[in-house]
């Protein structure tokens, strides 16, 4: 994220911006965005640290253990958990150095359509996160679905 939020001049994104990986190729092309927008940047995936911190427990179900076992089906590992793209979770910043959490303003059938540039392997995890209201602020799940559409790069 820190390097698509220096290419783009931006902390968020929209439908038209390319994603770049650390190395600066472009990856993921945002083709639409119907949620409204905002996607945070800014804050680290959930980990069981940041559940001991807020005092929900080391065993909370957690974005960065997702990605870990997400990346042990495919015989792969990540030592370091990179930056995410908190698809649908607002982080605005307030006063130009103040975070606040918010709860989702996503309408229902909100999307976001991405296009993969190259090869790349993507993790969603559905955030866990029940400590912040970033996900609602209820506690209670709701659908979200992920649709991957093979097509040629010329289409
Ligand atoms: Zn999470």
């Amino acid at each position: 994220m820190e390097h698509c939020r220096e290419v783009l001049q931006k902390i968020t994104f929209d439908a038209g911006d390319v994603l770049v990986t650390n190395l600066y190729r472009p990856i993921l092309e945002i083709l639409d965005d119907t949620s409204g927008g905002g996607h945070d940047t800014l804050i680290a995936a959930c980990s069981a640290a940041m559940y001991v911190r807020a005092g929900a427990g080391g065993d909370h179900p957690n974005c960065a253990a997702n990605l870990n076992k997400a990346l042990a089906g495919q015989g792969r590992s990540c030592p370091v958990t990179p930056a995410p793209w908190n698809l649908f979770m607002l982080a605005p910043v307030r006063d130009g150095q103040a975070i606040d959490y918010v709860r989702p303003t996503c309408p229902p059938g909100g999307f976001v359509e991405v296009r993969a540039l190259i090869d790349c392997l993507m993790v969603f995890s559905a955030c866990p996160d029940d400590v912040y209201p970033t996900n609602g602020g209820d506690g209670s799940p709701c659908d979200v679905a992920l649709e991957v559409i093979r097509r040629s790069l010329t289409d």
